[in-house]
């Protein structure tokens, strides 16, 4: 199986590096918008340093993209070096953007006008996860389609689930990234107020962890990230901004009210503008630390 890899970022470079080994049946092309990055890393694992997403993507049986948003996924497909025309009728794009539903459609719909196949296929688990080839894999498109890339998907993903059509997976992992969301804003309101309470803010995890109100923010991003002050940036603060826009978005088009999620996502953007594009998710707590003017450690 040849297979294309497009986006080597802080979450797509781990993912690629499975795609590498050599025990794996597949020939590896890397393709990054930044070329040094993907001639760094096929000198590294003796795969082949494409120049352009079409030289990736010619003879491809699967290609791979991993971007921000899915608007940079549809910039690629146009032109006599896009994806339409470089990607063979069989082939199938399998799109790991956590994307939003509606251009994830409108890309599935151009590419089977050229009998090429689509699935979104964002993944959860974060950079750990993609280290240990751990990652969760949410599918949205045919079971079919699928089945045909599932071989590339199993290099780096443990829990791969078909969600539903074309825009399913999107909408799931942007739902969980908006719970990611408001956990993590909700805990460090909670702990600054404790903290100028007077109680310990690792005493209150502690008890917390112990309760009903734990979570992965409180049980791990807390106790490793913000208590320590380490604020490691794994995932920037302006991805989760856009994927709370997208759980937003996906709840208004099912007219759903989603005061909370709406909220979250506002006050997700205020985060970001104050933050910027570089800082980390977990740092959205010290903006609230900021407004709270009380900070989150013993
Ligand atoms: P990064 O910002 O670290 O990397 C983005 C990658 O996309 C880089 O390779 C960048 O190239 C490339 N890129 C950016 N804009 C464009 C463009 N317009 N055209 C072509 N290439 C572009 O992001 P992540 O790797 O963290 O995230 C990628 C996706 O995975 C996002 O949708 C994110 O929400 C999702 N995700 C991330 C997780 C994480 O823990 N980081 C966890 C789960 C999902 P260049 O090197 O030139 O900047």
């Amino acid at each position: 199986m040849i297979v294309a890899f497009l986006g080597l970022g802080a979450i797509g470079t781990p993912m690629a590096r499975h795609l590498a080994k050599p025990s794996l049946a597949s020939k590896l092309r890397v393709w990054n918008r930044t070329a040094a990055k993907a001639a760094a890393f096929a000198a590294e694992h003796g795969v082949t340093h494409a120049p352009t997403p079409a030289a990736a993507a010619r003879g491809a049986d699967v290609v791979i993209t991993c971007f921000p948003v899915s608007r940079d996924v549809e910039a690629l497909l146009d032109g006599a070096d896009g994806l339409l025309e470089s990607m063979a009728r069989g082939s199938v794009l399998v799109d790991c953007t956590s994307g939003d539903p509606a251009t994830s459609r409108r890309i599935a719909a151009r590419l089977a006008e050229r009998g090429i196949g689509f699935i979104d296929a964002p993944v959860s688990g974060g950079v750990a996860g993609a280290e240990a080839g751990t990652l969760t894999v949410m599918v949205g498109g045919d079971a079919a389609v699928l089945e045909r890339a599932r071989p590339a998907l199993e290099s780096f993903g443990k829990k791969i689930v078909h969600c539903g059509p074309v825009g399913a997976g999107d909408a799931v992992k942007a739902v969980n990234n908006a719970l990611l969301a408001v956990h993590i804003l909700a805990t460090a309101e909670g702990l600054a107020a404790l903290k100028k309470a007077g109680v310990d803010p690792a005493l209150g995890l502690d008890v917390i962890n112990a309760s009903s109100g734990r979570s992965n923010a409180s049980m791990n991003l807390f106790p490793e990230r913000v208590l320590s002050r380490a604020f490691p940036r794994t995932f920037r603060l302006a991805l989760l901004d856009k994927d709370a826009g997208i759980a937003a978005q996906v709840t208004r088009e099912q007219a759903v009210p989603s005061p909370l999620l709406d909220l979250t996502s506002e006050l997700l953007k205020e985060a970001h503008r104050a933050l910027g594009e570089e800082a980390d998710h977990v740092e959205a707590v010290r903006w609230v630390e900021a407004r709270a003017g009380a900070e989150i450690r013993s």
